[in-house]
């Protein structure tokens, strides 16, 4: 039941959709049901509907292993947790729901017909450790209230409508990034079924912890033809919607990050070794990152080292290898694999001039995705009817969404909303009510526009 503090019910619609004996119009069904605010202002229903939004995150941020901070990894008991109460949320709006062979969570409603294709709305529950509230769990709520607003006339539309809260986009607790959504995507992984947690907890261990199980885990495709189209709303995880002085925007495409190992060989020495006999794989490393964040800032790549590793790892002992990480990305893939190449002639360089070996292999490859030209202009155009904004901002993700491993099984967009200093991953994560109230009327606008033409992308 809805608590005495639920804001109100939008205002009844000006056509009784129930009366009614004509077929509703595309105007009529885009028109939201709400008294309409001018662009660029907020009603005190939405102001209202975005508070309860912001309140739901603040539940599920309760729904943490650290007393201290947020953190819910897939397949754990906060994450069992996160699912059952939105499955509460989905079931008090009508929706049918059930829990897939993985462990994402789904709702729905039928558009005119059962059993049409549905366009579905959603992004993820899971969290990393240290996180802050909005990261995912916010396109889920959007994606929800977006379901609360719409439902009443929903069975005069072309589409079913599902919401789906993914699990283990992260990749936090086995290292499997996208796990919920590959597995909808027909798109599993290998290396999910030798991953194990940090307690050694294999993936088909916590799935069956989860009652669910390894084997079944195909079960969890969906037939693409079932799917109208895909959208997500997430916040930017960037900074430059903040420094545009927009509450929201448009994304392009999403990065195919490469990632890679690279390890450099020379030769373990006592430390009072002569440097000129020195073949030491840590300074040809520190050079090697030196050279590639040079290049990436050069060329606007995203170039992350975040793991390095030395042997023999003694104070007194030269380092006789050294293995590094590099996650790479930039929005065109050939631009990505040129640039990886030159990276690759500068490293052997620095390896010939050190007298090191060098060895670089991919550990993950992703292609980069584009956002459906269609799906994009009814973002765009949800945007900027709410906000007033005519050329709402452009966004390329560098960030992996869910909407990435979507797009191989259908049409998808996505909108980004600001947060504050881009900060994300982060217990000062952090977004505006107003933000959040924009966030709604644009997203319900978007989804509108894309159910009454049936999807339609491209
Ligand atoms: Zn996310």
């Amino acid at each position: 039941m809805p608590s005495p503090t639920d804001p109100s019910r939008p205002a009844p619609a000006a056509t009784d959709w129930a009366a009614s004996t004509e077929a509703p119009t595309v105007e009529e069904l885009t028109t939201p049901l709400r008294p309409l605010a001018q662009p660029g202002e907020i009603s005190p229903e939405t102001l209202s509907e975005a508070r309860h939004i912001l309140r739901r995150c603040d539940q599920l941020a309760a729904l943490s292993a650290d007393p201290e901070g947020i953190e819910r990894v897939s397949l754990s008991r906060e994450h069992r947790m996160a699912n059952t109460l939105a499955a509460t949320w989905m079931q008090e709006l009508g929706m049918r729901t059930r829990q897939d062979a993985v462990g994402n969570l789904w709702g729905r409603i039928e558009g005119r017909d059962p059993g049409l294709p549905a366009l579905v709305l959603g992004s993820h529950l899971d969290t990393v450790p240290g996180a802050g509230r909005y990261d995912g769990v916010l396109g889920v709520l959007l994606a929800l209230h977006v379901v609360r607003r719409v439902q009443e006339r929903w069975h005069e539309m072309p589409v079913a409508l599902e919401v789906v809260a993914f699990t283990d986009e992260e990749g936090t607790r086995f290292g499997t990034a996208l796990m919920g959504s590959r597995a909808v995507a027909g798109d599993p992984d290998d290396a999910w079924w030798t991953a194990t947690d940090a307690r050694g907890v294999s993936v088909p261990d916590a799935l069956r912890g989860f009652g669910l199980s390894a084997e079944r885990v195909g079960d969890a495709a969906r037939d693409p033809a079932s799917i109208a189209a895909y959208l997500e709303a997430h916040i930017e995880q960037r900074p430059f919607l903040e420094r545009a002085g927009q509450s929201l925007g448009v994304v392009t495409g999403i990065a195919g990050a490469r990632r890679m190992r690279i390890r450099l060989r020379g030769e373990a020495r006592h430390a009072g070794t002569p440097y000129d006999l020195r073949h030491d794989a840590l300074l040809g490393a520190s050079r090697a990152i030196t050279a590639i964040m040079d290049l990436a800032e050069r060329t606007g790549a995203s170039a992350t080292v975040g793991h390095i590793a030395v042997a023999p790892d003694a104070v007194n002992v030269v380092p006789g290898s050294a293995e590094f990480s590099l996650d790479y990305r930039t929005d065109d893939d050939a631009r990505r694999d040129a640039e990886i190449e030159r990276i690759r002639q500068e490293l052997l360089r620095i390896c010939t001039a050190g007298g090191l070996e060098l060895e670089m292999a991919d550990t993950h490859r992703a292609a980069t995705v584009t956002c459906a030209p269609g799906l994009r202009a009814a973002v765009e155009q949800g945007i900027t009817e709410t906000t007033g904004e005519q050329r709402p901002l452009e966004l390329f993700s560098v960030a992996g969404h869910d909407a990435m491993a979507m797009a191989g099984i259908t049409d998808m967009a996505m909108m980004f909303i600001r947060c504050r200093g881009g900060i994300s991953h982060n217990a000062a994560e952090a977004v505006t009510l107003d933000d959040v109230a924009r966030a709604l009327d644009a997203f319900e606008r978007a989804a509108l526009l894309v159910a009454v033409r049936g999807g339609g992308g491209r």
